[in-house]
């Protein structure tokens, strides 16, 4: 007999199996990320039509068999529909569900990770901040989450907290104004760069999305980003080719 559960998730991604079935991957706060199979979804009268796509968030009642899992029931809080019809933003917002989906596995409390995609979606679609402060947002706070973060609040060489004025790519650390001159890959930073990032690794996810840099600081960010990026995730991301396609345009 298959067990039934009721877990409280988004679907990360959906791919069509067979001529009507789909195949869902949920991050749910009860068993980290599942998958399950939502049979009949692509037939046009089913009610897992429309809740079994990217995005939505809701109760998903599931039966778990021996060999796979199967959607009963989904109940939606949120389907985010704003965000997959935002030219602007639904390139952001694919790429923040691959994230997720890189970072976290099966059978761990994901309701961190939940309540940060929930309020990031919430904050793509906010005008005063600019979108790639909230992808640098996620992307850091992913890393956080995952125990995998850069150390930036004592220099990487002496120890000192004071005058902090490099980031080192290759260690992932921060260096003081000393130190940071002799670290050959460092590149400066501005205080308040440091500060928009110490400020990710501490602040609870209701926080997070609060505040907004300059231009500059935005562009530091990038730099600092992209390289911690490139020591975090050890695959390509195709969201992210998408993602970099559309925002370079
Ligand atoms: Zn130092």
């Amino acid at each position: 007999m298959a067990e039934q559960i009721v877990v409280t998730g988004m679907v990360l991604a959906s791919i069509p199996v067979g001529d009507y079935d789909r195949r869902v991957t949920i991050l749910t706060k009860e068993r980290g990320k599942i998958s399950a199979f939502a049979r009949g979804a692509r037939r046009m009268n089913s009610p897992l039509m429309g809740v079994t796509n990217p995005f939505c968030f809701g109760r998903f009642k599931i039966y778990e068999g021996r060999t796979s899992n199967s959607i009963d029931s989904v109940e939606i809080d949120q389907y985010f529909q704003e965000i997959t019809t935002d030219l602007d933003v639904v390139y952001y917002g694919f790429y923040f569900l691959e994230l997720a989906d890189y970072y976290t596995y099966e059978n761990m409390d994901a309701q961190n990770e939940l309540n940060l995609l929930y309020a990031a979606f919430k904050a793509l679609k906010k005008p005063e901040i600019p979108h790639d402060l909230v992808r640098y947002i996620v992307e850091l706070k992913m890393m956080v989450f995952h125990g995998s973060y850069p150390q930036m609040f004592h220099c990487g060489g002496c120890g000192t907290e004071e005058h902090l004025e490099y980031f080192g790519a290759a260690r992932g650390e921060v260096f003081c104004k000393d130190c940071g001159k002799s670290i050959l890959d460092a590149v400066s930073m501005k205080q308040s760069t440091l500060y928009a990032l110490q400020f990710i690794i501490t602040a609870n996810v209701g926080k997070l999305f609060s505040f907004t840099v300059t231009p500059d600081v935005l562009n530091e960010l990038r730099v600092i980003m992209e390289r911690l990026a490139l020591l975090s995730i050890d695959r390509e991301l195709k969201s992210l080719e998408m993602l970099n396609l559309m925002t370079r345009l």
